[in-house]
């Protein structure tokens, strides 16, 4: 049903570094365009969605690396300094 098309996003990983942030809202964003041919309870669903997406840009891909908590940097690994960013910038930024 319509979950698939997001299910297929929880694998952030399979991107780039660099491209995460990007990769989420974009996906984001498809789920609001979507929702203009939809009727309810997938308006809800997909808004839910996208909301969703975007907080996991906000919050669970570091925006400076672009590590998650499935791709922690190395090789000590990171943990959130605060979210969306880890504690490897952190030490980098000084
Ligand atoms: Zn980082
Ligand atoms: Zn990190």
């Amino acid at each position: 049903m319509s979950t698939e098309m997001w299910t297929r996003d929880a694998v952030i990983e399979d991107y780039p570094r660099s491209e995460r942030v990007k990769v989420l809202l974009d996906q984001a964003n498809e789920c609001l365009d979507d929702i203009e041919h939809k009727v309810e309870p997938q308006r809800s669903e997909l808004q839910a969605a996208a909301e969703e997406l975007v907080e996991n840009a906000l919050t669970r891909v570091c925006r400076v690396c672009g590590c998650t908590d499935n791709d922690a940097c190395q090789p000590t690994p990171c943990y959130w300094i605060e979210p969306g960013f880890c504690s490897k910038c952190e030490d980098e930024e000084g």
